[in-house]
């Protein structure tokens, strides 16, 4: 898509904090982060909102939200369990999908957060 800033990215025609890439996905740095980790994971394909998919993008869709705890775990920021089994630290993914979801950018991509609270704006 000409005028999508998140085509852009994938096609690094503007610059972006590159965390995770492949064939398919392509993960980043949040400019403007809300949590002390903010990353931000994309198809490379065009899919304006999760309004557009179907089960044709089950696999993908799969393949995101599966990439959320290896980022978590490589920025420190996955689920812990001490010896006595108290959890600390984790993370929230969240997609915004139209108007009402909050969506900004209309290239789908799933928001991971984390680190120490609070955080901005999020629950
Ligand atoms: P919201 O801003 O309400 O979270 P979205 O779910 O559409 O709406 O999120 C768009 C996200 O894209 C925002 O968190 C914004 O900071 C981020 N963003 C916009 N432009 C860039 C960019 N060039 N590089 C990295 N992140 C960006």
């Amino acid at each position: 898509m000409d005028n999508c800033i998140f085509c852009k990215i994938a096609a690094k025609q503007i610059p972006s904090t590159t965390v995770y890439e492949d064939d398919d996905l392509l993960a980043f740095k949040d400019i403007n982060p809300a949590a002390p980790v903010h990353l931000l994971v994309i198809p490379k394909q065009h899919i304006a909102t999760l309004s557009d998919c179907n089960d044709s993008h089950a696999a993908l869709l799969g393949k995101m939200l599966a990439l959320a705890p290896k980022l978590a775990a490589e920025h420190g920021i996955a689920v812990q369990q001490d010896a006595d089994g108290k959890l600390s630290g984790g993370f929230k993914t969240l997609i915004n999908s139209g108007p009402n979801g909050g969506q900004e950018v209309y290239h789908l991509h799933l928001h991971v957060y984390g680190g120490p609270r609070p955080w901005r704006g999020l629950g």
